[in-house]
């Protein structure tokens, strides 16, 4: 984890920029296609703020249902206390749904939480 070579202000577009902070060192996890991984969701992960950004999330047809999850709607990430606008769902499988997600700016003004940083992940 050394990530201190030359030139590593602006890393072009492969660097995602952390949504809540504006941060840019992110780490970067892609969804395993190759079974791999049995990540199924596609994020990055904010060295600065060490919060979660998803870009995609997987659901069961049954979570499909469960959560309501349609284009424009709201998609809640209660473990980091984030909020993201759901830009398309895709089905990818007989059982299986992508969530395409886009990042809502922190709202502090409301009761989500008061930016707790008792919780040391790492
Ligand atoms: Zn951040």
């Amino acid at each position: 984890m050394t990530e201190a070579g030359p030139g590593s202000e602006s890393g072009g577009n492969a660097n995602r920029a952390c949504p809540w902070c504006g941060n840019a060192s992110t780490t970067f996890v892609s969804r395993g296609y190759a079974g791999l991984t049995d990540e199924t969701s596609q994020y990055f992960i904010c060295g600065a703020c060490g919060r979660t950004t998803f870009e995609l999330v997987a659901k069961s047809a049954r979570e499909m249902r469960f959560g309501r999850y349609k284009p424009g709607d709201i998609y809640l990430d209660r473990a980091n206390r984030t909020r993201y606008q759901i830009s398309r769902v895709l089905r990818v499988g007989s059982n299986e749904f992508l969530i395409y997600l886009k990042p809502l700016a922190l709202d502090e003004t409301r009761g989500v939480g008061s930016q707790t940083a008792s919780e040391p992940m790492a």
